[in-house]
Formats: structure tokens, C-alpha cells, sequence
């Protein structure tokens, strides 16, 4: 049954107890709530029901992400746990990420020391190389959708954009992503390496956390598009080098010589100081 009154000001769904609103995207709101069984807190992310609108077929939007949520099992991704459905609604009921967003931890001039950069991204990194490892690829990772759970760890959360390996033609056609974080290639229309896409916007989140700006930037779109496929941005004087040289291999606009996450994972930089781990939390 849909959300029902419980006492006063407490609305349940199913097993779980609804509280305020965490984020929303462009598809859903995310409340958090409390599994009155377990007593533990989860994030609800509830779509309105396409059903409710007589749409049908096996590839609507909620039914992908879902398929690709049930696949991944990762320290580093956010987990579906179940999915409870209503009449107007579809909800998914999945890990809290309790920590908020990833830029929460920007220090007063937006940006993170390298070896902080360095310890997310290395966790980023191995969630992503996991979801192509499974045939997942994302797809839209940028800051907004890279969360902390309580214990401090990253999170790779709304894999609404995601497709897996079975998807065929829309896995390399679909114009998707965010623009700053869009690889030349999306742009360019001509099919594209879901897994090169997935890297490229790595390599402009880790640039955005340890720079405290984007990449490519500018008023105009179309300037940006410009300055994206020409692979043309400038580091901070702040980069070290091995920083300097990873960022140029992953945001190299030629996809094929462009570094891969197995790549990504014996650069010097990503290998640098072993011992990162310790240091934060
Ligand atoms: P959309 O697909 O509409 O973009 P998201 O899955 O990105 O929706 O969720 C929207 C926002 O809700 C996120 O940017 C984040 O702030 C918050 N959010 C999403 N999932 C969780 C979660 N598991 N725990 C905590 N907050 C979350
Ligand atoms: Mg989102």
C-alpha cells in the first residue's frame, strides 16, 4: 500500500519510516528512512511510476537501473537493497550514504590536497574498473553523484544513465553524461568505448578535486565543446608532475591512446605513498 499515516507526521513505506528529503536529481527524490526491522537507516529513491502514465516495455529507464543496480556488489557502490513499488511510484530502497557528497571535503579554496585527491580517487577508480569488469558502465560520474557513506568511504551513486554490455547499439550511440565531465567522443556522435567515457570523466573529477576548478570551462557551450574536443585545458601551478602527466593521459581527447583503468592503476601518481589510506579519517 502506499505511503500510510502512522502516527502523527510519520509516513511508512512498507517496512520502512520515511524521513526528509536528501537530494534530487532530474528523474527521482532521495528521502532518507528507517527500517523499523533492522533499525537501520537507508536512502529511498522514489521515481514517479511510469506505469501510472500506461508507458510499458523492458527498457524503460527505472527497469535498466534497477537491472544494474541488482548486478553490482561493491564496497564502493552504492547498494540496492530492494524495490517497492506503488501505484503512482517505484522506489528503491538502497545503502545511505550518510556522509553526503564527495565535495563536502573541498577545503576553503574548493579543492583537496593531492593525497586526499589521491585516496578517493583510488576508490573511484576501483569501482569503476569493477563495474566494467562486469560489463556496467556508468556513464554520468561527476561530483554530484559520488556520495560518502558514515564511515567516510566513497559511494558511486545513479547509475540512471548507466547501460551494461547486453544493451548493444545504445551502449556506444546515446548521447549522454553531464556537459563539463562529457568525453570528446560522445560529442562527436560517431559510437563510442563506454569504458574510455567512463575514464575520461574520472580524469576531470580528479582534476576538479585537486585543482578546485573544472577543466574545461566557459560561458558558452559551444566553447566548451570546443575546448573538450581539443583536449585544451591548463593545470595549476600546484600539480606536482606525476599529477600533471596522469591528468593529461586520462583527459588525452584521442580515445584510443587515451590511459585505461588498468592503466590508471600502475601510474606513478595513483601508486605514489602506498600508505595514503591511513591518513585520512
Ligand atoms: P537522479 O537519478 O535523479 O540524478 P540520484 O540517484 O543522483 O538521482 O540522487 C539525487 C541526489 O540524492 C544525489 O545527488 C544525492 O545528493 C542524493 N542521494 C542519492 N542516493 C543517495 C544515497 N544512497 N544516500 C544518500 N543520498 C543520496
Ligand atoms: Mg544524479
Amino acid at each position: 500500500t502506499a505511503g500510510v499515516e502512522a502516527a502523527a507526521g510519520t509516513v511508512l513505506l512498507g517496512r520502512y519510516e520515511l524521513g526528509g528529503l536528501l537530494g534530487r536529481g532530474a528523474s527521482a527524490k532521495v528521502y532518507l528512512a528507517r527500517d523499523l526491522l533492522t533499525g537501520r537507516s537507508v536512502a529511498i529513491k522514489s521515481f514517479p511510476n511510469p506505469r501510472a502514465g500506461g508507458d510499458s516495455g523492458e527498457d524503460r529507464p527505472i527497469e535498466r537501473e534497477a537491472a544494474i543496480l541488482r548486478r553490482l556488489r561493491h564496497r564502493h557502490v552504492v547498494r540496492l537493497h530492494e524495490i517497492l513499488a506503488t501505484r503512482k511510484k517505484v522506489h528503491f530502497v538502497l545503502d545511505l550514504a550518510a556522509g553526503g557528497e564527495l565535495f563536502s571535503l573541498v577545503d576553503a579554496s574548493g579543492r583537496m590536497a593531492e593525497p586526499m585527491a589521491r585516496h578517493y580517487f583510488r576508490q573511484l577508480v576501483s569501482a569503476v574498473r569493477y563495474c566494467h569488469a562486469r560489463g556496467v558502465f556508468h556513464r554520468d560520474i561527476k561530483p554530484e553523484n559520488l556520495l560518502l557513506d558514515a564511515a567516510g568511504d566513497l559511494k558511486v551513486a545513479d547509475f540512471g544513465l548507466g547501460a551494461s554490455s547486453s544493451d548493444h547499439q545504445e551502449l556506444r550511440h546515446t548521447l549522454c553524461g553531464t556537459p563539463a565531465y562529457v568525453a570528446p567522443e560522445i560529442l562527436s556522435k560517431k559510437g563510442y568505448d563506454p569504458g574510455k567515457v567512463d575514464v575520461w570523466s574520472c580524469g576531470v573529477v580528479l582534476f576538479v578535486l585537486a585543482a578546485g576548478y573544472l577543466p574545461f570551462n566557459d560561458a558558452s557551450l559551444v566553447n566548451m565543446y570546443r575546448k573538450i574536443y581539443a583536449g585544451k585545458f591548463r593545470c595549476p601551478s600546484w600539480f606536482s608532475p606525476p599529477l600533471r602527466h596522469l591528468v593529461r593521459r586520462i583527459l588525452d581527447p584521442n580515445p584510443a591512446t587515451r590511459i585505461d583503468a588498468d592503466g590508471i592503476m600502475s601510474h606513478p601518481w595513483f601508486c605514489d605513498g602506498a600508505t595514503d589510506d591511513d591518513i585520512v579519517h
